[in-house]
């Protein structure tokens, strides 16, 4: 981008030069971080100059864009819910088929009575925050065995002053030891090893340990599940997000492990995306 001659620069003029380089949606979030603005305020005002300093950093951004980072990984932050978390490297960066999985957890919780919730690989904290938020009577358990994951999640739960939230680095259930819930969520890591997509795009940058699993992307849906039934509640349930060819194997895992009411819902792109059963136990 080479604004040299030009006396005064304006919105429309950085953004259609930034185009060029990145998608203009990318250029236009990172555009409205800078000058602190909404998306609204940039189609009203494309005619607005900007100071040299805010198109050096502007520049900075798009050229850290144009060498693949992730723009929620440039900013620190990711909008989930309509909420903004704070993300980094060393959490994944919430996607928007995962609203799916909270829409599904919040339809089995009720809104009056309080539940008993665990969210296993909590990341950045997204999927256990926001639940809590929208069901305020109910506890929520924040597992991950990453320490900087938790401290990440800790620090979004303190900023969006949600105290409903515990969290505990485990290894999946290893420090859960007795403990019932009536909802188990989880988006478990569950691309293959060898799939091609780990090269592309964001995925490029996201953290491996977040995104891969061993068993073609299965391992850690099936360790999952197959100790999931010892801390359900009689009744509760558990859902779990995969992979869009993992629905039919994940069912008949859950069914292997005695759950009922086995299921799978689709994500807005048509993809099978959650599965989930209910615990059932013998009597
Ligand atoms: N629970 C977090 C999310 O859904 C992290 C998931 C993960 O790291 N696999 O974004």
């Amino acid at each position: 981008m080479n604004f040299e001659k030009q006396q005064y620069i304006t919105i429309e003029d950085v953004l259609s030069q930034a185009h060029i380089l990145i998608s203009y949606n990318d250029a236009r979030i990172l555009l409205q971080h800078v000058l602190k603005i909404n998306h609204a305020y940039i189609i009203t005002h494309p005619e607005q100059s900007l100071t040299p300093i805010q198109i050096h950093t502007f520049q900075l951004l798009v050229k850290q864009r144009a060498s693949g980072e992730p723009v929620s990984y440039i900013l620190g932050e990711c909008e989930f819910y309509s909420i903004k978390f704070k993300v980094t490297p060393s959490v994944l960066i919430p996607r928007q088929e995962t609203e799916l999985l909270v829409d599904l957890a919040l339809e089995k919780v009720s809104s009056s009575m309080p539940c008993k919730i665990l969210d296993l690989g909590t990341g950045s904290g997204v999927i256990a925050i926001t639940i809590a938020k929208h069901r305020t009577l109910s506890n929520v358990t924040a597992a991950d065995n990453s320490a900087d994951a938790i401290a990440i999640a800790k620090t979004n739960a303190e900023r969006l002053s949600v105290n409903n939230v515990n969290f505990i680095k485990s290894d999946w259930f290893q420090a859960l030891t007795k403990r019932k819930f009536d909802l188990i969520i989880s988006n478990p890591p569950y691309i293959a090893l060898n799939d091609p997509h780990l090269n592309q795009q964001d995925l490029r940058f996201e953290p491996k340990l977040a995104l891969v699993a061993e068993q073609d992307g299965m391992f850690c849906i099936q360790t999952i599940i197959s100790s999931a039934a010892s801390y359900l509640n009689a009744g509760g349930w558990l859902l779990l997000e995969h992979g869009y060819n993992q629905a039919k194997i994940t069912k008949q895992l859950l069914k292997e492990a005695g759950f009922i009411s086995v299921f799978s819902r689709s994500d807005l792109a048509g993809i099978p995306r959650v599965s989930g059963g209910r615990y059932d136990p013998p009597l």
